[in-house]
């Protein structure tokens, strides 16, 4: 089709990169996704699905070389929640896979022009120190510095946030960043070690009889915001279509405690169940996205409210849990 627009979604078998092919194939992209698996959850929409390694730098020459790309984004990582980026025991792995790719796809984009550029940060990069209270007044861009991410995950992001500006500086190409804050919703990693909290309650609700219990990592009461994936994918798309590179937060500025999501699962599924707290890995006390800069450079912030996202996935996950069964 003549004029149609391509774009390469790295991550593609993933979460965010599954939902973000099917909105660019709704938009009439052209669209080639990549990842090292297939996607879990649902058949692809995308025109062209390559299945590969992107810490080789042949694969990732292959993937840019072969057809123009309009637009990259770049999503792929070696990541999961708390279980899997708090323990420690995955540390070098993060940061040499997420590096990798990052870096093969910097150069590969540059030397085959691909132009405009998507990149994954994440709220991740924030600095611990100022986390350390369950009201988090939000987190604003600027925050991010003097640095100190509690993860070895957000400093890698922080170094590929900057990778990518520097290609921007130095090569004339086109970066736009966004620091997603805890994105759910239904088609992503729900069992397994990797899940985030949204997930992992709804599952743990879905799976236990009225009247059962429930653990819960710690006391419950860290806070997070959580944002619904078609909002991530309106401010992708939005962030794209503008002059801002960011780095630009994509998230909600809805605080709620674990406990407090936990109850909300709960009433979803209309359960009572008992919470025990257990130890186990936290991050920081307490996180929220501060949105006054997306208003002011995109003229538009994240409005759809927790408890609509968490119905439809509540939903998702319990018909995934009782065709296990
Ligand atoms: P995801 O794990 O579902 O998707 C990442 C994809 O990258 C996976 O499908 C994985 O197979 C792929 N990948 C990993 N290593 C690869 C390799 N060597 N070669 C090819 N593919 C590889 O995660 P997601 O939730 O969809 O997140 C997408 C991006 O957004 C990631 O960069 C993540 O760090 C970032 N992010 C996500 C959140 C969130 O709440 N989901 C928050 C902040 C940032």
């Amino acid at each position: 089709m003549a004029n149609q627009k391509t774009a390469l979604v790295c991550g593609a078998g993933g979460f965010i990169g599954g939902h973000l092919v099917k909105r660019l194939k709704e938009e009439g992209y052209f669209v080639r996704g990549v990842d090292i698996k297939q996607h879990e959850h649902r058949e692809t929409c995308a025109d062209e699905f390559v299945q590969g390694d992107l810490r080789e730098q042949s694969f990732c020459r292959q993937i840019t070389s072969d057809k123009h790309f309009d637009e990259l984004y770049q999503l792929a990582a070696d990541m999961g929640g708390a279980g899997y980026i708090f323990t420690g025991e995955h540390d070098a792995a993060v940061m040499h896979n997420s590096a990798t790719i990052n870096l093969n796809m910097a150069e590969e984009a540059r030397k085959t022009g691909i132009k405009k550029i998507f990149y994954s940060s994440s709220a991740c990069i924030y600095p611990a120190s100022i986390q350390e209270d369950a009201d988090n007044p939000g987190l604003k861009e600027t925050d991010a510095y003097p640095a100190g991410p509690d993860s070895e995950y957000g400093w890698e992001k922080l170094f590929s946030e900057r990778m990518y500006l520097s290609y921007a500086r130095n090569y004339g190409m086109e970066i736009h960043i966004a620091r997603f804050h805890n994105i759910f919703g239904p088609f992503g990693t729900w069992e397994g070690g990797k899940e985030k909290a949204p997930a992992a309650m709804c599952r743990k609700v879905a799976e236990t009889p009225n009247g059962g219990g429930i653990e819960i990592w710690g006391d419950g009461e860290q806070t997070r915001t959580f944002l619904y994936i078609d909002e991530c994918l309106e401010g992708i798309r939005r962030l794209m279509n503008s002059q801002v590179a960011g780095p630009v937060n994509i998230g909600s500025d809805e605080l709620i405690s674990i406990n407090g999501l936990a109850e909300m699962a709960m009433n979803i599924a209309g359960k009572k169940l008992a919470i025990k707290h257990i130890p186990g890995p936290l991050g920081v006390r307490g996180r929220s996205s501060e949105n006054s800069y997306i208003q002011q450079v995109l003229g538009w912030r994240p409005t759809t409210k927790l408890i609509d996202g968490m119905k439809i996935t509540y939903q998702w996950i319990a018909e995934q849990a009782a065709k296990r069964k």
